[in-house]
């Protein structure tokens, strides 16, 4: 019978790339600690509906990239492709927007039914990272900042560059998307199948697309900038001059319009040139829109999704040594030993709970029991044969220092040993 595989574009982390991720998720941990916001978990299943609402129904991820299914109750329910509507149904949800502030994160696999291929799949996680209730340029800055930190912090700074357009108010849109369609009516036949369907329901998506023979028109199509309103205006030229007087670098692209409907004002991504065409490693935006379209009050929201393959694809350039090694691995042989030594590595995990102690639990002669502590790259072995158990003692053996050497040591004096390295 042939071995069952897992789903095309749903990828398993092995152990050996686990350590490299636990580092990533660390290090974003403490840069969004080191902002005051807070994680929020929320479910991997929402409501169809909530994201047919907030999405979009002429998006990417509505029209044809999500997982929906009936369950058995016949309830359509789809397997979340993005947090933000997620996030801001349960902030609804518990009353949390009630003239309230929001810094707000979550972590987790999202789907969407795309092709696979490096850095995007049907199964990826993201960073999320969402604020409520801050209408001021400052908190736009603010995320600017927080992943400029980020970025410094895994050393990939020099890899990414930063990309920012504003989009105005809806208002101002629905202004600027009148002169677009006007624009591209005159073009139509440079126009391909996928942008004259466009033309109709979401025109500024033309903007974005990746077909070469239509550089030319959309180079030449009108710029949302020059439809913006003073306050728009204003908005954006506060959140420049916050970057440059921070010395953050950016770029302003003014084709940079995002896949989804609920954006106004600010939109931005963090790019690299390292990744092929899936060179986006985070994209965000402000959407104050989207709260009341979901049925709540009016308010502002700016959040942010990093694709965590894809940083991963980029701290894999950097070759850094992150091994989940053990500290210490202990060699068993003989029945007393196997006994006296299980004692002792549980006596030295409850005294020194941050030492990392792996017992060979699989056995086998002296030999190769050392050739699978040395494999393990634990520090030290610990030797227990049948004469240190009747001496009371236990052979220790430096594993990557050639001058610490071996020794013999009482098992008492083994803690206090372990405890000075
Ligand atoms: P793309 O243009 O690459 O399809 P997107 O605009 O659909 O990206 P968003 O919905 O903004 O992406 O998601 C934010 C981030 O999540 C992206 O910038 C990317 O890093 C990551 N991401 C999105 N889709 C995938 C995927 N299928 N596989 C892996 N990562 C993804
Ligand atoms: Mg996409």
């Amino acid at each position: 019978m042939a071995n069952i595989q897992a789903i095309r574009g749903m990828h398993d982390i092995l152990p050996e790339q686990t350590p490299l991720w636990q580092y990533a998720e660390k290090i974003i941990r403490e840069v969004l600690n080191s902002y005051g916001y807070s994680e929020i978990r929320l479910p991997a299943v929402e409501k169809t509906e909530l994201f047919k609402r907030s999405i979009g129904e002429v998006t990417d991820i509505v029209e044809k990239e999500m997982y929906t299914f009936d369950d058995r109750n016949g309830d359509s329910l789809t397997l979340r492709p993005e947090g933000t509507a997620g996030c801001l149904r349960a902030c609804l949800e518990h009353g949390l927007l009630h003239n309230q502030v929001h810094r707000l994160w979550y972590y987790g696999a999202m789907y969407r039914h795309e092709r696979p291929q490096k850095g995007r799949y049907r199964q990826f996680y993201q960073l999320g990272v969402e604020t409520y209730g801050m209408a001021g340029a400052d908190i736009d800055a603010e995320l600017l900042l927080l992943t400029d930190r980020l970025w410094k912090r895994l050393g990939i700074r020099d890899k990414v560059r930063l990309q920012l357009n504003s989009l105005g108010t809806i208002a101002e849109r629905l202004v600027y998307r009148d002169a677009l369609v006007a624009y591209f009516e005159q073009h139509l036949d440079t126009l391909d199948e996928d942008s004259l369907r466009r033309l109709n329901t979401n025109p500024l998506r033309i903007l974005d697309t990746k077909n070469p023979a239509m550089a030319d028109v959309v180079k030449n199509a009108p710029e949302l900038m020059a439809y913006l309103g003073n306050d728009s205006k204003q908005h954006f030229q506060t959140i420049l001059d916050t970057l440059t007087g921070l010395g953050v670098n950016y770029e302003i692209n003014t084709r940079l319009v995002r896949g989804l409907d609920y954006y106004s004002k600010t939109v931005f991504e963090w790019v690299t040139d390292e990744l092929g065409s899936q060179g986006t490693i985070c994209a965000g935006g402000r959407y104050d829109g989207l709260i009341e379209q979901l049925g709540g009050k009016a308010n502002s929201a700016i959040g942010f999704a990093m694709g965590m393959e894809r940083l991963l694809l980029l701290l894999e350039t950097l070759d850094l040594k992150i091994e989940n090694t053990v500290d210490v691995y202990l060699i068993r042989v003989g029945q007393q030993a196997e006994k006296v030594g299980l004692r002792l590595a549980e006596q030295l995990r409850t005294d020194i709970p941050t030492l990392r102690v792996q017992v060979d639990c699989a056995g086998g002669s002296i030999k190769s029991q050392f050739k699978k502590a040395d494999k393990s790259g634990a520090k030290f072995a610990l030797i227990l044969g049948e004469d240190e158990v009747l001496r009371g003692d236990v052979g220790l053996k430096s594993l990557r220092d050639e001058q610490l050497g071996q020794q013999t040591l009482a098992l008492t004096d083994v803690i206090g040993f372990l405890k000075k390295i």
